[in-house]
């Protein structure tokens, strides 16, 4: 990366308040295009309002000095246009309004207009429907395509949900908590699937509060505690006992097999 290239996002004096309390506050955070990283910490630790001043669903509080910013590749104003094509995002929100009568190709190509599913006026090109096959394919669903959302798995549903994120070849993908609520194997479908999408060249931020949900692709950690960035580095120095012991507060002994790790 030159030094000239913006970075993708980046966070700087943010602190965002609720109730009173400070629930998040970061000095400085930088995502670089490219990069696939790991937001990692407990529950209740601030990740999703992390995820949620990147999309602008929340707000920063002013600071004094007009320093608070969050900026897309270098700007401070952006359109839903610039956001999307920028950012896809997958929440628990979304997977939950998606439990409908809608097929699965339905629902990735419905990811062109930012609607939950399909309606009349809008034409899905043969441009948009082979797009949507790739996608599929690419999340290992093609064989489901014609199926409903609402007969699918939590996982197969979940995998859907994220191809519908990849429509517009986003420059990065971020996942809050990709594997809760899956069974072992549907964790494993899905985990796979987004180690696919990393080496397939999209960007990856992955938000979770389980080790073992970091695939192998992350090379870099954020990790997050009491609405605090408390370490922020390279998965070789901080995917060790020390400091994954210090982020969940208890003596974690951490093991690693090919690239994917474990917590005991
Ligand atoms: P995480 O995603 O790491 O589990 P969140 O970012 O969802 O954590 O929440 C961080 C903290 O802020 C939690 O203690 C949560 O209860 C609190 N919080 C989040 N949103 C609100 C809100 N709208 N009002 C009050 N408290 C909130
Ligand atoms: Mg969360």
């Amino acid at each position: 990366m030159t030094s000239n290239t913006p970075p993708l996002l980046q966070l700087t004096d943010c602190v965002v308040v609720r109730d009173g309390r400070a629930i998040l506050s970061v000095d400085s955070l930088t995502l670089n295009a490219g990069e696939h990283i790991a937001v990692l910490g407990p529950n209740g630790a601030g990740k999703s309002t992390l995820i949620r001043l990147l999309t602008r669903d929340v707000r920063p509080l002013a600071h004094e000095d007009g320093s608070a910013a969050v900026t897309l590749l270098g700007r401070e104003r952006w359109s839903l246009s610039d956001a999307r094509r920028e950012m896809g995002v997958v929440s628990d929100a979304l997977q939950e309004d998606y439990d409908v009568a809608v097929t699965a190709r339905d629902t990735v190509t419905s990811g062109f207009f930012g609607s939950i599913g399909l309606y009349a006026h809008q034409v899905v090109t043969p441009d948009m429907a082979a797009k949507a096959d790739q996608l599929l394919a690419l999340l290992g669903i093609a064989h489901l395509a014609g199926r409903t959302m609402d007969t699918l798995s939590t996982g197969e549903a979940r995998r859907a949900i994220i191809a519908r994120a990849l429509v517009h070849d986003p420059a990065v993908l971020v996942l809050d908590e990709p594997t809760d609520g899956l069974d072992p194997a549907a964790q494993h479908h899905v985990l796979a699937a987004i180690s696919d999408v990393a080496r397939a060249g999209h960007a990856v931020v992955l938000v979770t509060h389980h080790v073992s949900d970091i695939v192998p692709e992350v090379t870099r950690i954020v990790m997050v505690k009491d609405g605090r960035v408390l370490h922020d580095g390279a998965k070789a120095d901080l995917l060790a006992d020390g400091p994954v012991s210090e982020l969940f507060g208890f003596t974690a002994h951490l093991e690693q097999r090919e690239g994917w790790y474990r917590l005991w």
